[in-house]
């Protein structure tokens, strides 16, 4: 048996092998956002006024809702992947918006789609979690 050191000196012998052995890489969507209202910092928000519902701390599909902008009439959302987004109280109160995410996300569960047709030539519908949504406080 070859000593350890030795064989992390070894060079590759085929392409298939380095492949194997060299570093892997993050995957980088080249998805396009067009949204303004995406960002990976979280925005400044502002106390909810008296004549308007909190809907602060409701789970609406993998979006937590963070706060009301402060420059706009919308909510700040946080994505389950750390990205901030914003949607109007509507969407979030809407019953059937119940599989909503960031772009990132949305973009991401359509190519685990795309995979899932291209293996098996089936539709399959992912992350719609019903039950996950919460009740506003
Ligand atoms: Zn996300």
């Amino acid at each position: 048996m070859k000593d350890f050191g030795v064989v992390l000196t070894m060079r590759p012998t085929n392409k298939t092998a380095a492949m194997v052995m060299a570093k892997g890489f993050e995957y980088q969507p080249d998805k396009k956002i067009n949204t303004p209202h995406h960002w990976d910092a979280p925005q400044q928000v502002r106390p909810v006024p008296k004549n308007t519902q909190d809907l602060t701390g409701l789970r609406v599909g993998r979006l937590r809702v963070i706060g009301l902008l402060i420059d706009k009439p919308l909510w700040l959302v946080r994505c389950d992947c750390g990205k901030y987004e914003a949607r109007r109280s509507k969407s979030l109160k809407n019953e059937r918006n119940s599989g909503d995410r960031c772009e990132i996300c949305r973009h991401h569960n359509y190519l685990m789609m795309a995979d899932e047709f291209r293996r098996t030539g089936q539709n399959k519908i992912y992350g719609l979690h019903t039950d996950q949504k919460g009740a506003a406080k």
